[in-house]
């Protein structure tokens, strides 16, 4: 094993009771697949932890960042110096507030938190079940389908700053919009959110949510490694039929190409890198521009 770095030391002795992972390749916690080592990887176990962390890495300037399910990102080739902190799987828990409301940690799949609710009787979180990020992940991203959005959803969002202090605010202080929240650029974490929802039938809120899976699985690349939706829809038009008619579905850079299927997704075919899949965006975007006059941006986090 290489030696370790001062900061891999350093924050092994200021954390013995949280898991950390040196050199972890992005790769494993990324839809993509792609991404290199992360000099730390912590996965706290709860709030107390990420506050720790947090407070910490304020304290001593350390640079970090955050990963969810790691869905909508593509990490760099040559990794990331620092600390990345992963939630998936660690700010777990969900409950029920009240008759109509629900409360899910932030390191909950979406699918999860829609197959809770459907077992409760409640609907309005169909359209989440096959989002494959987390509830952290999808109230920052404001992630939709299907005509639903989470701020549809969404009545309020505790987050922690980077002082380790937890607040909550409102849906009208989280500010969404298409695939925005307040959340970016800030500097916050989403601990939980408190989702309000219309009682229902349970079978009829599963055969919704079965509809809308059998509607991605006939229309996605699902078996091909992805993050989703490369592109924003922009004004205007959709992104997928804008880079279909410039005749680019099937264009491969690398590793990395415009799926078949799907023309809004870029997916990787093999060994493809982060430098292969930012070349394909570069020249998907710059092609529909000068056929159409039309700007596609990536909805993907270019880490
Ligand atoms: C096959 C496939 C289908 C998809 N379909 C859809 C779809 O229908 N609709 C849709 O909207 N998206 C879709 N996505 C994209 C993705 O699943 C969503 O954007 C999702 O919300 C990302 O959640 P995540 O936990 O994976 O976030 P990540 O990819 O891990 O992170 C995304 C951003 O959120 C930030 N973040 C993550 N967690 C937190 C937190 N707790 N607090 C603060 N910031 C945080 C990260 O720093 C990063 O900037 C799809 C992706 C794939 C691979």
């Amino acid at each position: 094993m290489s030696e370790l770095s001062v900061f891999q030391r350093n924050i092994s002795a200021f954390f013995p009771e949280i898991e950390l992972r040196f050199d972890e390749l992005l790769a494993r916690h990324t839809s993509f697949r792609i991404g290199g080592g992360a000099e730390v990887m912590a996965f706290p176990q709860n709030a107390n932890e990420l506050s720790a962390l947090l407070k910490k890495s304020a304290l001593l300037d350390w640079k970090f960042a955050i990963l969810g399910a790691g869905t909508n990102v593509l990490a760099p080739d040559e990794g990331v110096q620092g600390l990345v902190i992963c939630l998936k799987d660690c700010l777990d828990g969900m409950r029920q507030t009240d008759e109509t409301h629900i409360q899910v940690m932030a390191g909950v799949t979406m699918s999860r938190a829609a197959v809770f609710a459907a077992n409760l009787g409640l609907a309005g979180m169909e359209f989440a079940h096959g989002i494959p990020g987390t509830v952290g992940g999808g109230v920052y991203m404001n992630a939709g389908a299907y005509g639903g959005e989470i701020s549809d959803i969404c009545e309020s969002v505790q987050v922690m700053d980077y002082s380790g202090e937890v607040k909550t605010l409102s849906r009208d202080q989280m500010d969404f919009s298409y695939r925005h929240s307040c959340l970016e650029g800030q500097n916050a974490v989403v601990v939980s959110a408190v989702f309000g929802l219309i009682p229902g039938s349970s079978d009829e809120i599963r055969r919704k949510m079965k509809d809308f899976q059998q509607r991605r699985m006939a229309s996605q690349p699902l078996d091909l490694p992805s993050a989703g939706s490369a592109f924003k829809r922009p004004s205007g038009g959709y992104a997928a039929a804008l880079i279909d008619q410039a005749g680019l579905k099937g264009y491969r850079i690398g590793g990395a190409a415009i799926s078949e299927k799907h023309a809004g997704f870029a997916v990787n075919l093999g060994g493809a890198t982060a430098a292969d899949v930012k070349a394909l965006l570069d020249r998907v975007s710059e092609t529909v521009h000068n056929s159409t006059g039309i700007l596609l941006e990536p909805e993907i986090r270019i880490w």
